[in-house]
């Protein structure tokens, strides 16, 4: 009863707290995620802080970016900077008098000095820190003779990450701290600091960081991005949230996919991995694939329009802009084909902007005596009845293959070829009804005048 009493009380909040140097890397995301998942599980609260204490590495952008971040991935946060909460302010330099009360208040009991502007925390050296960590539900434990008098303040007037973490933990009521591993090593001095105050200290979970194929902490080396260059590759967000679950947690019944809704039911730090996951880029894009073919054609119109609009980064002539409409017609045609949203761009560029021959791609088809057999593609083209029928079409030219002493591959893929300048499309004859009759007709005689000048040349 007293324990059931104890948790009806002790309500969840966790928090992320980002430090503004750069664009949120793909790990802060995943972190982000399991706190989420976290408080969602536990009717808890989800709150976003920001560290920018170190002066030095504030990147202005990078703040705009974590929000960005977090709202792309539709990880709402309950309090923050941008939405407001009872324990704010939410970003660090804003708190400056609160940490100059409480570094005070370690010089007044004698637990920490003045050292040439700066103010350090005085460690007791005897006996160790131990903390009982959620991921692998296991002790660890560290000598305090290991931890030397670490600043507090620095002289710029700044509290230093170990302090200001600990001070807002506190006052932000924080019952979680579920971070990477790579802050192990400061928690013995986070918790003498919460010894110091006669403070609880919250419980800890320190997730394994994301390594890259050579095992090594993820970072730029091995191609690692942030989290928003995820986004403007043309991955969906519930690809991207999925792929990071599978990364620091495995479902109870290894089943790949799932959705937040069941991440959330069935969340425990029981299956979250003990070791480092590694980043399986190939993963991501099976998965980020699965994703697509799952949404409604409706729904991935809308998506790739919008990507093609705002994210794909290329200059969108008005000439080479697909229009909504067009768009529509050529999902089902592409669907099944692409991993990411940008992929549609390769795929489809033939149909809006105009055509680059290659005469290496033609020389691909190895057909002798190209031109000719274009040019008898053509006559047929001209001749055929419109609007084309797919069983017309596909018995004309089968008929001509065999009077060329072509395959029915061959004669295809020359008709390709022409068409699109490419060796890989979408369904042809699909997309020559999309194209239309009339641009086929005349991307078929622009082949011809293309290889024309190349035998001139
Ligand atoms: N500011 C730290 C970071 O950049 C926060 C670490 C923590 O969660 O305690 O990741």
């Amino acid at each position: 009863m007293v324990i059931l009493y104890y948790q009806a009380v002790m309500e969840v909040r966790v928090r992320i707290a980002p430090s503004p140097t750069g664009s949120p890397h793909i790990g802060t995301a995943g972190q982000a995620l399991f706190d989420y998942v976290f408080a969602k599980k536990n009717n808890g609260k989800f709150i976003l802080r920001i560290e920018d204490t170190d002066r030095e590495r504030y990147v202005a952008e990078a703040e705009e970016q974590i929000y960005e971040t977090l709202e792309w991935l539709g990880l709402d946060v309950d309090e923050g900077p941008n939405v407001g909460g009872d324990l704010g302010p939410y970003v660090q330099s804003q708190r400056l008098d609160i940490y100059k009360k409480y570094v005070l208040e370690l010089l007044e009991k004698n637990q920490a000095y003045k050292d040439e502007g700066a103010v350090r925390f005085k460690t007791k050296k005897l006996g160790q820190t131990t903390w009982h960590d959620l991921v692998g539900n296991k002790d660890i434990t560290f000598d305090n003779k290991t931890q030397d008098d670490f600043v507090i303040l620095k002289s710029d007037g700044y509290p230093t990450y170990n302090f200001a973490n600990v001070v807002d933990d506190h006052l932000m009521q924080i019952s979680h701290v579920i971070r990477g591993n790579e802050f192990i090593s400061s928690t013995p001095k986070h918790i003498m600091l919460y010894k110091a105050f006669g403070w609880a200290p919250p419980q800890f979970a320190h997730f394994p960081v994301l390594v890259g194929s050579d095992r090594s902490k993820l970072s730029k080396r091995h191609g690692a991005k942030s989290a928003l260059e995820f986004r403007n590759e043309g991955y969906l967000k519930e690809a991207v949230l999925n792929f990071l679950a599978l990364l620091g947690w495995s479902h109870p019944k290894g089943k790949e996919m799932f959705d937040m809704e069941e991440l959330i039911r069935l969340f425990d730090f029981k299956e979250v991995n003990a070791s480092s996951a590694y980043f399986d880029a190939t993963k991501l894009d099976w998965l980020n694939g699965e994703y697509i073919r799952k949404t409604q054609n409706s729904k991935l119109k809308t998506q790739i329009y919008e990507y093609l609009q705002n994210l794909s980064g290329r200059a969108l002539t008005e000439k080479d802009h697909p229009t909504e409409k067009e768009v529509e017609k050529l999902v089902p045609l592409v669907k099944e084909r692409i991993k990411k949203l940008s992929d549609f761009i390769p795929l489809t560029d033939f149909f809006f902007a105009g055509v680059e021959y290659d005469m290496e791609v033609f020389n691909r088809l190895k057909i002798k005596d190209l031109r000719f057999k274009i040019e008898k593609v053509l006559e047929k083209m001209q001749k055929m009845e419109k609007p084309w029928e797919a069983d017309i079409f596909e018995s004309t030219f089968r008929k001509l293959a065999e009077d060329l002493q072509l395959s029915v591959t061959q004669i295809f893929q020359l008709i390709r070829v022409a068409v699109s300048g490419q060796l890989v499309t979408p369904p042809l004859f699909e997309s020559i009804k999309i194209l239309g009759e009339e641009k086929t007709v005349k991307r078929v005689g622009d082949a011809i005048s293309f290889l024309k000048s190349g035998w001139l040349a």
